[in-house]
């Protein structure tokens, strides 16, 4: 098969190196993917939301399957505009990928079907806005409704916070479009995990739970970015927790977008605060999660072509998942500077020393392939993800392979997994 991924990520490269383990697959292309990616498939010069050019690219190659990576070329609609030319595709509809770029969308989703969320409505209407964070009261949590890589949500202290939060989005438009909506919501306090499932819009086939680390720096503190690691498996989230995950928010989740004539296929991410014995969604993203996808890939012992073929196929029924009883950790190696602003073209030195470890990738996000080797080329650079037979064993040897990679000015958190280590231990 002639494959085609779009995206250009630390998810994409993961998701490369999975497909590459299929017999199935003879040729992968990436668009426009990284200087890691570049090892393992042809990286075309197309963006990953220039729809037009991708599909004429999987027409004139007689690609057989295309896979969609970030939520942009889904929210844009790349899954109908390929089935409507016949071209087959993994990923999320338009419709149905509005559980993501759509925060009222989601919300009201899950009011209307009894979802647990937090308490919450979305607002056009500034004033009316306005009225209801005077009403709730703080800690409240502000929203703007679309799409804004993880920029857009601003949790709030005081009643100042909160307005200045819903002047930034719906006065100073500082999300565009993103912003023309609200949505004000309780704030939740728990421990945060990742819950991702593939769907065929009927069945639901749970991945092993997992955690992202959003802050910057340890301890959760400084600004949220794309994500600085993630670990599998969660223990915050046991079997008793995965089985009312399934049965209280997936499988409705998964039910209510079929009634509402949305019907999802593909990878669908509830982002989750547990607290005790609640559980409450946070969010939905319409795809794998970024640094989530690289330990749950790394995890997964299937042949993921197959599985991609049912969902499409709606037969995921017929499919059952193997999982390596291993925990994964992947640590993000990020330019000095990121989640503001950060040089480029650094050389990165040691990818070579880790590549001879076992156990062990390095997953590239930000990087170019230049003549002198690979340069950081991006906010978050690399993925450096390890199996172990236990969280604390994949933590040290991803730290290890850390310890072996540098360049100029390059941080990365220094607690990836502890909050697994902490509930081990207690
Ligand atoms: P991304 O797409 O990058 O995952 P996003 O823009 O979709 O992020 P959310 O996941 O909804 O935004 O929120 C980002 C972060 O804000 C969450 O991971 C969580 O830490 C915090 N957050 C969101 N909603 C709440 C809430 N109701 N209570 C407390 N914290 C919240």
């Amino acid at each position: 098969m002639k494959i085609l991924v779009i995206g250009g990520g630390g998810r994409e490269h993961a998701l490369i190196w999975k497909i590459k383990q299929s017999p199935k697959v003879s040729m992968i292309y990436c668009a426009p993917g990284n200087g890691g990616i570049a090892d393992m498939a042809e990286c075309l010069p197309i963006s990953a939301d220039d729809i037009d050019k991708l599909a004429e690219f999987a027409k004139d190659q007689s690609i057989d399957l295309t896979i969609v990576g970030p939520e942009d070329p889904l929210s844009k609609g790349i899954v109908d505009r390929f089935e409507n030319q016949g071209l087959r595709i993994f990923g999320a509809s338009r419709l149905a990928a509005e559980i993501e770029s759509s925060k009222s969308f989601a919300k009201e989703l899950m009011l209307k079907y009894s979802i647990p969320t937090a308490k919450g409505e979305s607002f056009t209407d500034y004033d009316a806005a306005k009225a209801f964070i005077k009403n709730m009261g703080v800690p409240i949590v502000v929203k703007a409704d679309g799409l804004a890589a993880g920029k857009g949500v601003m949790v709030c202290h005081t009643e100042n916070q909160a307005i200045d939060a819903l002047n930034r989005i719906m006065i100073d438009s500082a999300f565009g479009n993103a912003g023309e909506k609200v949505v004000i919501e309780e704030c939740l306090t728990g421990e945060e995990a990742s819950f991702l499932a593939f769907t065929d819009g009927k069945t639901v086939l749970p991945l092993p739970s997992s955690q992202d680390h959003k802050p910057i720096y340890d301890d959760d503190k400084g600004p949220n970015t794309g994500g600085m690691g993630a670990y599998s498996p969660a223990p915050v989230i046991d079997r008793y927790m995965h089985n009312r995950i399934m049965q209280e928010i997936m499988i409705p989740t998964v039910k209510a977008m079929a009634a509402e004539g949305r019907p999802y296929k593909g990878v669908l991410y509830a982002g989750l605060m547990i607290n005790r014995d609640q559980i409450k969604v946070l969010e939905f993203n319409g795809r794998f999660g970024d640094p989530e996808a690289q330990p749950l890939l790394m995890r997964m012992k299937n042949d993921i072509i197959p599985v991609m073929e049912a969902i499409i196929e709606e037969r995921l029924h017929t499919c059952t998942l193997s999982i390596d009883e291993r925990a994964a950790v992947c640590v993000v190696m990020a330019s000095g500077g990121y989640p503001g602003s950060y040089e480029k073209g650094m050389l990165i030195s040691g990818l070579d020393k880790v590549k001879q470890m076992e156990d062990i990738f390095v997953f590239h996000a930000g990087t170019a392939a230049t003549e002198k080797g690979i340069a950081a080329n991006g906010g978050r650079v690399l993925g450096v993800t390890a199996l172990g037979n236990s969280v604390k064993q994949a933590i040290s040897t991803a730290y290890n392979a850390v310890s072996k990679i540098d360049w100029k000015d390059v941080q990365y958190r220094k607690d990836i997994g502890q909050k697994a280590l902490t509930r081990f231990e207690t």
